[in-house]
């Protein structure tokens, strides 16, 4: 093996992966039952680097050549970059070296598009089932679909790769028409569908027969690129309910636009990552998935982008004043949840604990409420509650001047007007 030139593929082939956040490794229960290498049942942690993307598994494509030249990807074929691919048996070699020295916990693979989908998606199947088939390698793997790949593919992909994922990449229709004519919507939906249905199957054959393998158990997910079509805020949200509802996404991933190319259809190199409205984007999908809200009641023609200055749900409150305060000595759970400043543990820790005393607020200070917040919007057991003739937007401005934020620094022109 020549080290120095398996060390370049992977300087090239690990960089240009960086771009795809879509590798959560939650969500699979492999378990070591062969005697093998690893196991993902549990203690699967993923760590991410300060801008917040993933770097725990070995993260790499199999080749950053592709026949496709979407204007938003650093792999694009006019990009004028180095280009490498790696051999199967190498990523197979480096995941099993890895592993063994602790390095990582599993594989994300991903690829750019060589010859055809099909051919692409055959070498990536290839790499998962020599680790699984021939290294015992029971670690997590989690293996990009290729759009376009045949039904056949997809099913045998899912028989090896615990999570597989199709980047929907460009939100909108007409985005994606813009900057990759080549792609159509019908090609990542295809292999979405493909996935759900075997999903489906595989755990209704389970109920009958104990022995059916386990197809894609951490399921499938999906990345948008924001910001580099000037679609909205609901534009993106919209997409991603769609997802979610019609082909069973696990997660959808929001990837701020990293500008790589002198391309006057996209923002100009050097402008902004907009990693707050990332972080937004994934504050209201935790709010549509876990905290009873729709899209409509955030996104709507009257907001079609969400408020930079504050979370999603006190912005929604702070539009919403009139289903508040709420008594969180009689609140139902679904009207909890939408209290400002309560998580979801609270809100449970609030509903136990109320059945043997009357909330005040020390206790739901102890339940890890964030009162700056949420002191706004609550009525407890306590003689001593806050003004509750303010108007939102003196609200917002007082919420603002006592909290600290990760991204606050970008934003300290627009708190200054609260002052
Ligand atoms: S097909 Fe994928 S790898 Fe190829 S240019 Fe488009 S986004 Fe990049």
């Amino acid at each position: 093996m020549d080290f120095n030139r398996i060390k370049e593929k992977l300087n090239i082939l690990a960089d240009a992966a960086k771009y795809d956040v879509s590798c959560s490794s939650s969500g699979s229960n492999r378990k070591n039952t062969n005697k093998g290498l690893g196991n993902a049942s549990n203690g699967i942690c993923h760590s991410y680097s300060e801008d917040g993307r993933c770097i725990s598994l070995l993260k790499i494509l199999l080749t950053n050549h592709c026949i496709y030249d979407c204007a938003y990807c650093v792999t694009r074929k006019s990009n004028d970059i180095k280009r490498a691919a790696f051999k199967i048996q190498e990523v197979v070699d480096l995941t099993i070296k890895f592993y063994r020295r602790n390095y990582i916990e599993g594989l994300f693979l991903s690829s750019g598009i060589f010859k055809d989908p099909d051919y692409t998606m055959e070498r990536l199947i290839a790499v998962a089932k020599k680790l699984r088939l021939e290294e015992n390698f029971n670690g997590y793997i989690h293996l990009k679909s290729i759009p376009g790949a045949s039904d056949e593919l997809m099913y045998e992909a899912g028989l090896y790769a615990d999570r597989l994922s199709v980047n929907i990449e460009i939100p909108t229709v007409s985005g994606l028409k813009l900057l990759a004519p080549d792609k159509k919507h019908e090609d990542f939906a295809k292999p979405m569908l493909k996935v759900k249905n075997e999903i489906i199957r595989f755990k209704e054959e389970r109920k009958l027969l104990k022995s059916t393998p386990k197809y894609a158990p951490a399921g499938q997910s999906t990345q948008m690129i924001v910001g580099a079509t000037g679609e909205s805020d609901k534009d993106v949200m919209y997409s991603a309910n769609h997802f979610y509802k019609n082909f069973h996404m696990k997660r959808v991933y929001y990837s701020g636009y990293v500008p790589v190319s002198n391309d006057n259809r996209l923002p100009s190199i050097g402008t902004q990552v907009p990693m707050l409205r990332e972080n937004r984007l994934y504050q209201t999908d935790w709010l549509l998935r876990f905290y009873g809200f729709s899209v409509q009641e955030l996104l709507n023609a009257e907001y079609p982008n969400l408020d930079m200055d504050v979370d999603p749900k006190l912005s929604w409150a702070l539009r919403n004043m009139q289903h508040f305060p709420v008594d969180v000595n009689k609140a139902d759970i679904s009207v909890l949840a939408r209290i400002p400043g309560v998580g979801m543990t609270s809100v449970h820790k609030i509903m136990k604990a109320r059945k043997f005393r009357k909330l005040d607020w020390d206790h739901l200070k102890k339940m890890g409420v964030a009162l700056n917040r949420a002191k706004y919007f609550i009525l407890c057991d306590s003689r001593h509650w806050e003004r509750r003739d303010l108007d939102p937007q003196r609200i917002k401005g007082l919420i603002l001047s006592t909290s600290y934020g990760k991204f606050r620094p970008q934003y300290s022109n627009q708190l200054s007007l609260f002052n």
